[in-house]
Parts: structure tokens; sequence; C-alpha cells
């Protein structure tokens, strides 16, 4: 009895496929294993992730691993698609000071324009100043507004206030007058005195009008047509919200200042070429398959571009103890996305959604220490460990166990790192390319654009539905049905947008309603997949035209998205290519197609 494994050693996934050789060389698959990557693919540190993968795959088959024949690695590609991924931009800073949230509850309401001057010092305004009042923290509400209705009783215009603490609504109920506060503003130490500024709390339900249009800042602060141009940053930043303030700050306290996207240059087959990140992807995207096969990419000195260039081939050459200038970028792929950016003088931490383009680099080395990974295991397990076939091809001879695939046939492989494709013709010639910008980009998109720090959640946020919880009892999936529950729900997730994972309700832990996370959403996976998918069927297409390739099966993690796989199989109808999902050895989805390339190409060695 014949046992073999084939594993396959992914930047993000480490798969196995278990399966016995009769004496009459039929192969019975047995089980597959599967566990998260340990290190970056194609060294050592991968042992303790394969062996986790094969252990599962062995106690699913009750063997141990001296039964054992042999183990089949992959021969990875000396890509590594373990990709830098950073959004570059311009950065902007601007000349006011200013404030803009949605506290809970701001109070009062309209437009208030005055002279910024502490709780303390009213009592020594004159009559008729126009006044806004700063209440700093540790001010009891009872006193700061009794303190504001003396001062109006005196004749002072008081005509907002902006307050440190939760106070807004207790403060404007106990006021003679009706003017806008907006509270909870934390760094109120910061807020200039003596200073122009305005206060605007918009209508229950409403936003702003003013202070979010750079005319309507102008007209309050009598601004030049120049100056107007500085405020632009700072009435984008306030748009949709319920509550702002802005206070002019003088000239020169806050310098503008701008660190250039940069110029990228790539190297191809082709000659080379420059282009200036500003221009946006597309340009870049056409740019480089204009020179393609790219050959090495460089980014300006001293700009935003040049810095992350730097850094992954840096990373890279020290986590494969190559030198850097053996590390050679083969592959960008630039994404247009806008990015939450901090504007400066802002004193909520307050964010402009700045226009920005995202990029994944992917850097070829001239050879990862497979032989390494097989000795090592070889002398652990105590197992022949053979390296085998060129990963494009095995995972070719696994996607082709889908049932109803024939050859010639492409396969688009959708990991996290990297997408990859791969053409067999029908004389079994095969060719495979392997281009930047996949699962992890997606994921780094969503979570940039929604500004919310948390890698992990923005992964959930990929892989699952969402859901509005509308009431204790019910939820609005985002498709629009309703779904009701027997029992209440917990109230932390009430009126919140939750992530629907296995069963259980993750409240997303933003203002942004469900339409907009969803649309990120979708739109991370379209301008990365659907944008990877022309490109690299384009690349392996015999002739270079996509519309020569009649069938496409996607494989990886990435095809197991709930989307992906339509908004591809959508794109490359209009090719009138079929393309779909598949479904490896009938029964592991688009999962373990490597693996079962592994152990096939073992039957494929002893029958020929
Ligand atoms: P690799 O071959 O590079 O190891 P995989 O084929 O394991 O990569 O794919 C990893 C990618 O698949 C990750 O970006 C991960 O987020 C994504 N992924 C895994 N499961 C799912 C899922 N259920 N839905 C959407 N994406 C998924
Ligand atoms: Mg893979």
């Amino acid at each position: 009895m014949t046992i073999v494994a084939g594993i396959d050693i992914g930047n993000s996934t480490s798969e196995v496929c278990l399966a016995r050789f009769n004496g009459d060389k039929t192969v019975e698959f047995l089980a597959s294993g599967i566990a998260k990557t340990t290190g970056i693919k194609g060294t050592v540190a991968n042992l303790q992730g394969i062996i986790m993968a094969l252990d599962v795959a062995l106690s699913k088959a009750g063997l141990d691993i001296s039964d054992l024949t042999e183990i089949r690695l992959n021969e990875a590609t000396p890509v590594i698609g373990d990709i830098a991924m950073e959004t570059i931009t311009e950065t902007i800073i601007t000349e006011s000071t200013m404030i803009g949230h949605n506290p809970a509850t701001p109070g009062g309401v309209g437009l208030g324009v005055g002279v910024t001057c502490s709780l303390a010092e009213l009592a020594a305004a004159r009559s008729g100043e126009q006044i806004i009042c700063v209440i700093p923290h540790g001010v009891d509400y009872e006193d700061a507004a009794r303190m504001i209705n003396s001062a109006i009783d005196e004749g002072v215009l008081v005509q907002g206030a902006i307050v440190n603490q939760d106070d807004a609504v207790l403060i404007v109920n106990r006021l003679c007058s009706n003017i806008p506060v907006v509270d909870e503003v934390t760094m109120i130490d910061k807020v200039p005195l003596g200073m122009l500024a305005a206060v605007e709390v918009a209508e229950a339900g409403q936003t702003i009008k003013t202070l979010s249009n750079p005319y309507g800042i102008a007209t309050v602060f009598e601004l030049s047509a120049e100056d107007t141009k500085l405020v632009v940053p700072v009435a984008r930043a306030l748009i949709g919200n319920r509550s702002a303030v802005v206070v002019r700050t003088p000239q020169g306290d806050v310098k503008a200042r701008t660190i250039a996207a940069g110029v990228i240059t790539v190297f191809g087959a082709r000659g080379k070429a420059d282009i200036d990140v500003d221009a946006g992807a597309a340009k870049i995207m056409e740019l480089v398959e204009r020179v393609q096969p790219v050959e090495n990419v460089q980014g300006e000195a001293g700009t935003n571009v040049g810095g992350m260039l730097e850094r992954v081939r840096q990373v890279m050459g020290e986590l494969t103890g190559q030198s850097l200038n053996e590390m050679k970028i083969q592959d960008i792929l630039s994404v247009d996305t806008f990015i939450p950016q901090k504007v400066r003088g802002g004193l909520a931490g307050e964010f402009a959604l700045e226009n920005a383009v995202a990029l994944a680099a992917m850097v070829k080395t001239s050879r990862l220490p497979m032989q390494q990974i097989a000795d090592q295991l070889e002398k652990r397990l105590n197992t022949r460990v053979i390296i085998a076939g060129v990963e494009a091809n095995m995972a070719i001879q696994g996607a082709l166990t889908t049932p109803g695939t024939a050859k010639p046939l492409a396969i688009l492989d959708m990991g996290g790192g990297s997408t990859d494709a791969a053409i067999i013709s029908r004389d079994e010639r095969t060719f495979a390319i392997h281009l930047a910008g996949a699962g992890d980009m997606v994921t780094m998109l969503i979570n940039s654009e929604l500004g919310l720090n948390d890698v992990d959640l923005a992964e959930d946020i990929k892989k699952y539905a969402l859901a509005k919880v509308e009431s204790l009892y019910h939820i609005r999936l985002e498709d629009g049905t309703v779904r009701f529950y027997g029992q209440h729900l917990p109230p932390e997730v009430f009126a919140r947008v939750v992530i629907l994972k296995d069963g259980s309700m993750t409240p997303i832990p933003s203002e942004h309603p469900l339409e907009r996370i969803r649309y990120v959403r979708r739109e991370a996976k379209k301008r990365v997949f659907v944008t990877n998918a022309l490109r690299a069927l384009a690349r392996v297409a015999p002739t270079g035209n996509i519309r020569h390739i009649d069938f496409v099966v996607l494989v990886g993690g990435s095809a197991l998205d709930f989307e992906i796989p339509e908004m591809v199989t959508d794109a490359l109808a209009e090719y009138g290519i079929v393309c779909g999902r598949g479904n490896i050895r009938g029964i592991e989805g688009p999962r373990n197609a490597v693996a079962t390339g592994l152990v096939l190409s073992y039957h494929g060695a002893e029958a020929g």
C-alpha cells in the first residue's frame, strides 16, 4: 500500500491532500488538511504549518506519519506574494483649526459666530461683543449655564459654546437663549482663545450646511479666494456632520506642506517608462501593461512611493537572506482609493477623505530555499520528501479534477498575496504568470477606506454579509430581507451594523451606514480581482487575446468569497469566457488544487 501526501505551501495557507495508490495504480483520495502558513512562503519557518496541516489530514484518515510513503512539496515559484501595500497620497496640511464631529447629542441649533473666550473670562467681556464661550473640563453644567445667562443679561452677545464634557443638552436647557453648543471636544485646551470662530449645530436628523461648504466658511470669516482654497479640506472633513466648529487661526500658525506622492519608474522587457502616482491607478496600470513583462519598479527618492517600494525590497531581502540588488519588483497593482486623512488643526481627530492610490508590489527573488524545507521535513518525519512539479502546473492538474472541465483550460488562482493564472493547451503545454494583488489587498482597502485600523475586522467585513439591527427582535439583512428572533438580541448590537459570522453578530464599531460599508467592500473586491483577472488572463492567452480563452476555473482561498467569483464571472462573460468556481475532486470546492495536483503527479510518474 502506497500513501502519498501532496503539500502546497502558499503565502497564506498550507494545504495537504492525502491519497492511497492501490496495486492497480488507481488513486483513492483519503483526506485533506489545511493550516495557516507559518513564516514566509519558502522558508524553513513553514515546517510548523506543514506538520499541522499534515496532522489534520492524517487523523481524518486514521493514519499515522509512519504510514506515509512519500511527501510531495510544490516547487514554489520564486515569487513572494506576501505583499507590502500602502496607500500613497499627498499629505495636505491646512491653515484653520477645526472641530467637526458627531457628538451624540449636541445642544441648541443654528450657526453662531464670535470670538473665543473662556468661561472664566466671560464676566470681563464687554456688552455688544460677539462671543463663543469655551467651557473647560470639570465645570458643572449648572454653573456654566448660570455664568452664560448672566453674561447675556449684561448685554454680551454669546453666540455659541464649545464644551469638553457631554453636557451640551443640559446646558442649553438652562439658557435664556437658544445657541448652538458642541460638546465632547476632547482637546478643549487646544482651542485657541481670542480668535474668530463659528459653531454650527444642525436640526435633529439633518447635517450642517454652512461649515461643510468652503464658501460658507469663506462668508463667515470673510476669506479671500486664496484662503478659501486652503479651507477646502476643512469643509470636506465636515460634510455629513451634525455639528462643527471652525476657528480661524492667524496666518502662519500652521504651515501648508506637501509630501509628493512621487514618480514610479517601471522597467520592462520593452523599455522603461515613468509615471506620476497622481495620474491615478488606471494610467499606472496602462503603463505597466505597455512595458510588461516587468523587470523592476523604482520609486522617486524622498517621496511617498519611493519610501514604500524601498521598504518592500528591504523586508523581502532580509527575510530571504538575499542582497538588495537581487530583489526586483516584478509586478505592481495599483488601485484608486480614498483614505480618511487626519486634518491638521483638527481637535477631535477629524478626517477628510483624500484620493489616493493603493499599491501592491511583488518581489521576485532569484530562488527560494525549498530544498532546505524538504531536507528538514525528511529528517523530522523520517519519510521521503520530494520537490515535485511547478506550482502552476500542479494547480491545473488539480483544477482539472473539477467535474465538467477539460483541456484546454485556464485557471485563476486567487490567493492572499498574488493572483496567478495558468493555461494548459490540448497538447499539455502549460504557461503561468503571477501578479501582485489579491485577497489581502482587498482587506487592506476595506481597512483603510473605512478607517477601521483593525485588519481582523476588515477581513471579517470582507468575508461575511452585513445586517442592520433594527429592533431587539429583528434585523434587516443587506439584501433588504428581514429576519425575526423569538428571543431578544443582545443589547450591545441594538441599532448597529453587524457582521453575520457563523451564526453570531459582530457589531462594527464605526459610524458608517450599512450601504457605505457594503459599497466599499464590493468596490475593493472589484478593483482588485476584476482588474487582475483580466490582466492575468490576457497574459496567458495564447495570442495575448483574452477572447481566445474558452474556459476558466477559479481556485484559491479568495474563490471561496461570496461575491468575488460572481464579479469575475460577470466580467469574463463579456469576453465570451465560461468561468466558474472550481470544485476540486468534486468535493473540495476551490481549495486544495495544488495539493491534489501533486498527488496526481505521483500517479503519473509511476504510470509513465
Ligand atoms: P495562498 O495560496 O496564497 O496561501 P489562499 O489560497 O489560502 O492563499 O487564499 C488566502 C486568501 O483567501 C486570503 O486573502 C483570505 O482572506 C481569503 N479567504 C479565505 N477564506 C475566505 C472566504 N471564506 N471568503 C473570502 N475570502 C477568503
Ligand atoms: Mg495558493
